[in-house]
């Protein structure tokens, strides 16, 4: 049995972002930026795409600009609060210490050009709290990002009340709602987002197409120059496909998502009541507050990229921290965030499930991971430390 269970790395493409997007492809595939009424086929398909995401959160179409992905829209997103802020004198920047990439990296560029950063804490449960932002915030802060919902553990955190904080302060506030954005209901003008960034690819549109929705009198700065398109603040010919299937697919994810998390719910808590079954095993992040799909846990004694390897062979994808991090032998930069000591965070395991999975299919994991657990338990030479004692189990 081949199980896909990686939705938060990336997920496939539905079937209706697929037919949205072919008749760009094979017919009317003139450039929007073209005169001629071909070329204006493909603006109007745009503007049309725009008006459609707009409405799943709550923007107006002038508020949504098209990028190449959530990476795209948390560096200009970032970059732009800080040169904006440079202006005024304002060169401190807030975020957490379990970020993707795309926002930790942007703000260690920043750190390196003279700006500064707190990083703050998110806490055992994977949840940043409202008073460490308050008490992180200075007179000369430019800028709050937080994530809404975590990719690795999938803790969701308090937007709209970090929100509501920045806008009391006039600080712009950014969320890179990457994990959220078709799984969660999103409405930028009632949880108080001035940024939010989103990928088409985490709900079910191609890769390489994202959107950066700025409120209306939020600067951008370029990260892309050139052509005039996206109203000047992003240059290159528009990837009018992609957007017409992340339109697409954000619609049909909005329309039908009381009814997906109603079909995922029940899958992920039988992984969690299943899995829990094996002894020194630990849930990651409170499931208090968690995005649908998203299984987070960690196994003593073990090596998560050995416990990935065996489960491939037994057709199950699953990830281990980040994409972006496997192949480095650190952990997740998340899982010590929440204060997983080192050897436990290395024996993770993320399962993240979809409406596409079927509790077949869940039941293939459940069948799997235990044995590949014990088996690998029973090579470990750190396992039988703590079996005979001479190491203390950590969970
Ligand atoms: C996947 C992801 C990104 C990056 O998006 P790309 O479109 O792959 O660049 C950023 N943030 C989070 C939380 C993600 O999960």
């Amino acid at each position: 049995m081949f199980v896909y269970a990686d939705n938060a790395a990336t997920t496939c493409v539905s079937r209706a972002a697929l037919d949205a997007m072919l008749p760009y492809l094979l017919e009317d595939y003139g450039n929007p930026s073209s005169l001629y009424a071909f070329g204006q086929k493909a603006q109007e398909a745009l503007q049309e795409a725009r008006e459609t995401v707009a409405k799943c959160i709550g923007a107006t179409p002038r508020e949504i600009y098209f990028t190449s992905g959530g990476s795209e829209a948390d560096n200009q997103a970032i970059v732009s609060a800080a040169r904006v802020g440079a202006r005024h004198g304002k060169k401190h920047l807030i975020s957490t210490k379990f970020e993707h990439h795309a926002v930790l990296h942007t703000l260690k560029k920043l750190e390196k050009e003279g700006f500064e950063v707190t990083l703050l804490d998110v806490h055992a449960d994977g949840v940043v709290r409202l008073e460490d932002v308050e008490g992180a915030i200075r007179p000369d802060t430019c800028l709050v990002t937080v994530m809404f919902a975590n990719n690795e553990i999938g803790t969701i955190q308090p937007i709209r009340e970090i929100g509501a904080l920045c806008r009391e302060r006039g600080i712009p506030f950014h969320t890179d709602a990457v994990q959220a954005a078709g799984h969660m209901p999103i409405d930028v003008v009632e949880m108080n987002i001035d940024m939010l960034s989103m990928s088409g690819h985490k709900f079910h549109a191609p890769k390489g197409v994202g959107v950066l929705y700025a409120k209306r009198n939020m600067p951008l700065v370029n990260i892309i120059e050139g052509g005039a398109q996206e109203r000047g603040k992003r240059a290159g010919t528009e990837n009018v496909a992609g957007i017409v299937a992340l339109a697409a697919a954000l619609k049909e994810s909005c329309e039908h998502m009381e009814e997906n998390t109603a079909k995922i719910l029940p899958m992920r808590d039988k992984l969690f009541a299943e899995l829990s079954k094996i002894p020194h095993s630990k849930i990651n992040g409170s499931l208090e507050h968690h995005v649908p799909g998203t299984v987070n846990m960690c196994f003593e004694g073990i090596e998560g990229e050995s416990l990935l390897l065996l489960l491939d062979r037994e057709g199950i994808c699953a990830s281990s921290g980040s994409a972006c991090t496997s192949g480095s032998l650190d952990p997740s930069h998340v899982l010590l965030s929440i204060g997983l000591p080192h050897e436990v965070a290395h024996g993770s395991l993320r399962l993240s499930i979809g409406e596409y999975n079927s509790m077949d299919e869940i039941d293939h994991i459940i069948e799997v991971v235990p044995k590949v657990v014990a088996y690998l338990r029973s090579i470990s030479p750190v396992w039988d430390e703590l079996e005979k004692g001479t190491r203390p189990h950590l969970i």
